[in-house]
């Protein structure tokens, strides 16, 4: 299949050999199979005279006014929700407790499913119009789920998700209010991954499981798009970003890269990558220098909880050529920066939301970022996703009969009043 004349897709190329695909339904590089994820090329001459600032002036204020950037046809009908051009906040108070001169927050749990998941499903359910299916289906617990759900619903498409057994109720009932058939796996979250993708092969379903979707992450692009234009001449010297599957921080990179291509950037800011210590196979494999190692994820952030990441390779390609760097950080210290950030930034984020806040503290410690640099924090998912965790973090409300006596007590020992 080509694209229509007047898109800037001019195909897609395998992130391990190079070789370059055309554009079509196609998810991995057939010679490498499944580790050869794809990469969208466009034509970045042709964008550079067509998507100018004055082009963008008078577009809507969402990802979509980066059209020419994102795979998805001229005449597709996008979702009426608002994905993207979430804001960014300065958060002077924060960045005082970090110990650096400057820091902002971009919340991305402002989408209308409450993750940064919702730039890459919005694009996920296009494709699969696109592509003629009906049907999307997805294996997961977390936020790319609801995202899904919440985006399917957007444009009438059905949507089956496969989560295993210990899905959280509160995840698995958002999926369920946007009308997704939700399927209760009694195993692992391998053996649902597994049940997904046969059944999208028997029944005709389209795939969202990223990773291996190349169009997924181009939707996760539009972040990096958005920074360069909203901080324009005042660029963070960081911006910082949790990673999971390697994904968001390898399309963030990747947008941020493109808008220095076309000239709206003349520098790209340095990224600083951010896993759980108990989930943290693109560190080891960013500092070793060699192939990733899996490993047994252990973290209560949830939603980079991967031990077998699929977009390392892009992730860490990412990294290095923006020149930044990577870290690890504890559930304690996750936990902290849910505190600190809801308390001195306003922002409410789930563990892994925040988990970007708990690396640039650690980071600016341990002399990796100066004190006089700036930094741009992506908070990517909502607090109100995982009240487990922020009631860990959060601590408990005074309990009492209602009198002013036992009050006065409690306000006392507390050092309220
Ligand atoms: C998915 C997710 C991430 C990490 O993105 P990857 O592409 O897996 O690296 C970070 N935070 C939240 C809230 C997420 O849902
Ligand atoms: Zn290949």
């Amino acid at each position: 299949m080509n694209p229509p004349s007047h898109s800037f897709v001019t195909g897609l190329r395998c992130l391990v050999c190079n070789a370059q695909y055309r554009y079509g339904n196609q998810l991995t590089c057939p010679a490498c199979g499944i580790d050869g994820i794809l990469d969208v090329q466009y034509d970045y001459d042709a964008i550079t005279s067509i998507m100018t600032r004055d082009a963008l002036a008078r577009r809507k204020f969402d990802q979509w006014r980066y059209r020419e950037l994102i795979p998805i046809l001229p005449s597709a009908e996008l979702p009426h929700l608002q994905i993207g051009w979430t804001p960014i906040y300065d958060v002077p108070r924060l960045a005082s407790e970090i110990g650096i001169a400057q820091l902002s927050l971009k919340d991305d749990g402002r989408n209308p499913t409450s993750s940064f998941k919702d730039r890459a499903s919005a694009v996920g359910v296009l494709k699969a119009k696109e592509f003629g299916f009906h049907t999307i289906a997805c294996a997961s617990t977390g936020n790319a789920a609801s995202s899904l759900a919440g985006l399917s619903a957007a444009v009438g498409l059905r949507s089956v998700i496969f989560v295993p057994q210990r899905a959280p109720e509160p995840k698995v009932t958002q999926l369920l209010i946007f009308g997704a058939t939700v399927v209760r796996v009694r195993g692992t979250y391998e053996e649902a991954f597994d049940l997904c993708r046969v059944s999208c092969n028997t029944y005709g379903w389209y795939d969202r499981n990223s990773g291996t979707n190349p169009y997924l992450v181009e939707g996760k692009k539009s972040a990096g798009l958005e920074i360069a234009e909203q901080c324009a001449s005042d660029l963070p010297d960081w911006v910082v970003v949790p990673v999971g599957d390697g994904c968001t921080i390898g399309g963030i990179g990747k947008g941020l890269q493109e808008m220095k291509k076309i000239g709206f950037i003349k520098r790209v800011p340095r990224l600083l990558g951010v896993q759980a210590q108990g989930a943290r196979p693109i560190l080891d494999s960013f500092r070793s220098g060699g192939h990733l190692v899996p490993s047994v994820p252990d973290t209560l952030a949830d939603s980079i909880a991967v031990g077998t990441p699929r977009n390392w390779r892009r992730a860490i390609e990412q990294v290095k050529a923006s020149d930044g760097t990577m870290i690890s950080v504890s559930d304690e210290e996750i936990l902290e920066a849910m505190r600190v950030t809801a308390r001195l930034g306003g922002v409410f984020g789930e563990p892994a939301g925040v988990t970007g806040v708990a690396g640039l503290k650690r980071a600016v410690n341990e002399g990796m970022i100066k004190r006089n640099e700036s930094a741009l924090v992506i908070i990517t998912g909502n607090g109100l996703k995982d009240i487990d965790s922020a009631r860990r973090a959060a601590g408990n409300a005074i309990d009492i009969e209602p009198k002013s006596d036992l009050l006065e007590k409690s306000l006392r020992e507390l050092s309220i009043i």
